[in-house]
């Protein structure tokens, strides 16, 4: 036919002519064309009028459809049962006939119209056919029942010939040629030679391309021909078969994947349309999926695609009762095909549920449940190929893959949770890392022990969940514990069956089970992180295991760097404070002593003084008050966390107000504009962030010249709010910037600027009290712009 160009890049195309008996649900098996030749010549093979007619009826059928003529020729079959069959197939034959689209010739009519059948001559016929329908139709369909040549010496040998000689009528004319072979009724050796004559073979409803079978010496005895065709048969359509299943496997693969990959399904959703898939390539009836427990002998039924009268989520069965039994023996994939004959004729599935047929596989999950991933059907059901079971397999794969990354994605979750909670202590971030160790790790126990190998000894610093085994403050000489062997470890140190390891501590303990890191820290004593149990470990700790456990024992240190960088740091105020404390109380008494005597002084030689006498007293006045002014900042600094009040929700814009209140005239006189954006509410002690505010208001007005345009305004940041008070004064030289916060640094002189220099130090030990950070961005002459965080109001 003119569209049969070799398409060699498609192996598995299909020859149109074929399309018709592919798309027949009844026959199985694409057409390969992978070779040079391509014919429209096919041979049928049957046993029984029902196949015959399976095949030969929608090859008609389809050419008639496809605007093809067609010849039926007739023998063993009557004219009226085609009529019939085809009428059943949806042709109107009537009009088909009538048309001359279809034509039903006998044998007498057709193959032996000169009283012989003649190969030679029928070619000729043929091609008559063919050139005559050339122009009104879109080819020629010629199929016959062959029975006539029966028992016909010659006319067998003829047919032989003809046969081999449409090979090289075909390929090259709009036609395509079914020639029907009864397999009852003709001999096996002509049957050989059919078979190697057609390039397609339809047989046990498969269609295959011939590829020509050589069987061992032994099948080409004299008495072997008949054993040959079955063999050369079945060599067929197993390959053909082993194709399709390939063909299929590749497709269901696909599809498996697609499923697999979708990002915005959930995992239900992706399971069932799994279910689907495997329904479609297993053809059997249910999908499910199931929880099992080998050791406990327990079966709980967690999912299924569809209703079943006797399987639904949430029923328990031993697992015993279940087909399931034989995949988890195995720890694979597993079937059952004839429970009888395979030793389950006193299952509960099929005495009760009436389970004929199961394929399932067996799916082992890091720290859950095991599963079995299965299918089943009420009836028998033929073997399942190998490429089946694979697939299967991989169905399995990606359900231990789901579930297991599910619950691997909890945990990290999780684990940042608690990391980046602000509100949680070490010890309850401590507390809330162990519990979600050991839910993830599947383990008894959690400890944080601190090491000092100077002593060889392991203290106990910190422990959680079933400890009967260790107490916190309990010490144990280091060389005889597993902790020993985490020292110089990069990663995590892993015991799964401690045979042959140093048995102390694990006699004493019954510690069988151990994963743990060391944790080196630049302050303070090393620390070892661990989980452990009891028993011995079978499966041993997987990579992801121990990646998780190393990023807790790394949060774990980086909580503790934190703790003692926070120590130290509030030591190193507490101490500022005690100073600044005593000081101002310290220095206040000779100040007020300095500043009556001066008053006296005033008072008793007013007008008594030359007039540089009275400069030297003002000078003197001056700086007591100044004194004053810095003793009282002083005062004020170090009451900054012994008089603090508790942080509330405090709102900002009210705040603003007040110190714009107190601010007023100062703010007037300058000739300022202050611009106010939203303001949040925030966790804050309402009086020193008042404080705080007037400071940096006051500053901007003061480092400020002309007119000033201060702008007030916040953003979020993660949990906290970051406020800004922006001005448009002199600005500060980067290296400035950080020693303004210093008490009693300035960066001008009295005379330039008033102040103390005590402002900036206030608001930040007053923002550190509110664990938040403050600092400055500014360009000499470009203003400045002082920013903190405070903590937002947790949401309700
Ligand atoms: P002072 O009492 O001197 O203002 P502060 O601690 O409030 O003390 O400020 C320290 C120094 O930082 C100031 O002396 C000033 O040099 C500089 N400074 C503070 N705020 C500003 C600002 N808005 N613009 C420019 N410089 C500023």
């Amino acid at each position: 036919m003119a569209q049969h160009t070799n398409d060699t890049n498609d192996a598995l195309g299909t020859v149109p002519g074929l399309e018709a008996l592919r798309s027949n649900a009844e026959l199985r098996g694409p057409v390969e064309v992978g070779g040079q030749e391509l014919h429209d010549h096919l041979a049928l093979l049957y046993e029984s009028r029902a196949e015959q007619f399976a095949t030969a009826i929608p090859f008609v059928a389809n050419g008639l459809e496809r605007g093809e003529r067609c010849v039926y020729i007739v023998e063993e079959n009557d004219t009226e049962d085609v009529v019939d069959a085809l009428r059943d197939a949806g042709v109107a034959v009537e009009d088909a006939l009538d048309s001359g689209a279809l034509e039903i010739q006998t044998a007498a009519e057709s193959y032996l119209r000169n009283g012989a059948f003649d190969a030679d001559e029928m070619i000729a016929f043929l091609e008559e056919t063919i050139e005559d329908a050339a122009g009104e139709y879109a080819g020629v369909r010629i199929t016959g029942e062959m029975t006539w040549a029966f028992g016909d010496e010659s006319a067998l040998e003829e047919v032989v010939e003809y046969e081999g000689k449409l090979n090289r009528v075909l390929p090259d004319a709009d036609g395509t040629a079914l020639c029907q072979y009864n397999r009852e009724k003709f001999d096996p050796a002509l049957l050989r030679e059919i078979i190697e004559t057609h390039p397609y073979l339809i047989y046990d409803r498969t269609v295959c391309r011939n590829v020509y079978y050589t069987p061992p010496p032994e099948f080409f005895g004299p008495d072997q021909p008949e054993r040959e065709v079955d063999r050369k048969l079945d060599t067929l359509r197993e390959r053909t078969e082993a194709r399709v299943d390939l063909q299929d496997h590749h497709e269901h693969l696909q599809r498996q994947n697609e499923i697999a990959g979708a990002p915005d399904r959930s995992f239900e959703e992706k399971l069932q349309a799994l279910f689907e898939l495997g329904l479609e390539r297993f053809d059997l009836e249910l999908g499910a999926m199931a929880r099992v427990d080998c050791e406990r002998d327990r079966f709980e039924v967690e999912y299924v695609s569809d209703d079943h009268e006797y399987l639904e989520p949430g029923v328990e069965l031993p697992l015993s009762e279940t087909y399931c039994a034989a995949a988890a023996d195995i720890r694979g994939a597993s079937s059952v095909t004839n429970p009888e004959a395979e030793g389950y004729e006193d299952v509960v599935v099929y005495t009760e549920f009436g389970i004929q047929a199961y394929l399932g596989t067996y799916v082992e999950i890091e720290g859950g449940d095991d599963r079995t991933f299965f299918f089943v059907a009420s009836d028998r059901h033929g073997s399942f190929s190998e490429s089946k079971r694979t697939f299967l397999r991989m169905m399995g794969r990606w359900v231990k893959y789901e579930l297991e990354h599910e619950r691997r994605d909890r945990h990290q979750r999780r684990l940042y949770e608690i990391a980046a909670d602000p509100n949680r202590s070490f010890e309850e971030k401590l507390e809330a890392l162990f519990e979600l160790g050991l839910d993830r790790l599947d383990l008894e126990f959690g400890v944080l022990t601190r090491i000092d190998s100077t002593t060889d000894t392991v203290e106990v610093e910190a422990t959680s969940g079933d400890t009967d085994r260790l107490a916190s403050g309990q010490e144990l000489p280091l060389s005889e514990t597993y902790c020993r062997l985490t020292d110089g470890a990069e990663s995590t140190t892993a015991i799964t069956d401690p045979v042959g390891l140093e048995r102390t501590t694990y006699e004493q303990l019954g510690i069988e089970t151990y994963l743990g890191t060391r944790i080196e820290l630049e302050h303070g004593p090393d620390r070892t992180f661990f989980f452990a149990a009891g028993d011995s470990r079978e499966r041993g700790f997987s990579d992801a295991e121990r990646t998780f456990h190393h990023l807790m024992a790394q949060w774990v240190r980086y909580e503790l760097e934190r703790k003692h960088r926070t120590q130290e740091l509030e030591t190193s105020n507490e101490h500022l404070e005690q100073f600044a404390h005593a000081a101002s109380h310290d220095l206040q008494e000779p100040l007020r002593m300095v500043t009556s005597y001066l008053q006296l002084l005033e008072r008793r030689y007013e007008g008594a003084l030359d007039e540089e006498g009275e400069e030297y007293l003002e000078f003197a006045v001056d700086g007591a008050d100044r004194m004053r002014e810095m003793i009282n900042g002083l005062l004020a600094y170090s009451r900054v966390e012994r008089q603090g009040n508790p942080l509330e929700p405090t709102d900002l814009e009210a705040v603003l107000e007040d110190v714009r209140a107190d601010l007023a005239l100062q703010i007037e006189e300058a000739d300022a504009e202050v611009i106010v954006e939203e303001l949040p509410r925030v966790m804050a002690d309402r009086s020193q962030i008042r404080q705080v505010l007037q400071n940096l208001l006051s500053n901007a007005l003061t480092y400020s010249e002309g007119s000033p345009r201060i702008r007030v305004s916040a953003r979020k940041r993660g949990s906290e709010r970051v406020v800004t008070v922006a001005d448009d004064g002199i600005g500060i030289a980067p290296a400035d910037q950080a020693r303004i916060f210093a008490i009693f640094d300035r960066l001008h002189s009295r005379g330039e600027y008033a102040g103390s220099g005590l402002g900036l130090a206030l608001c930040q030990r007053i923002v550190e009290r509110h664990d938040g950070e403050i600092w400055v961005d500014s360009e000499p002459g470009e203003g400045s712009a002082f920013s903190f965080t405070l903590p937002a109001v947790p949401e309700a």
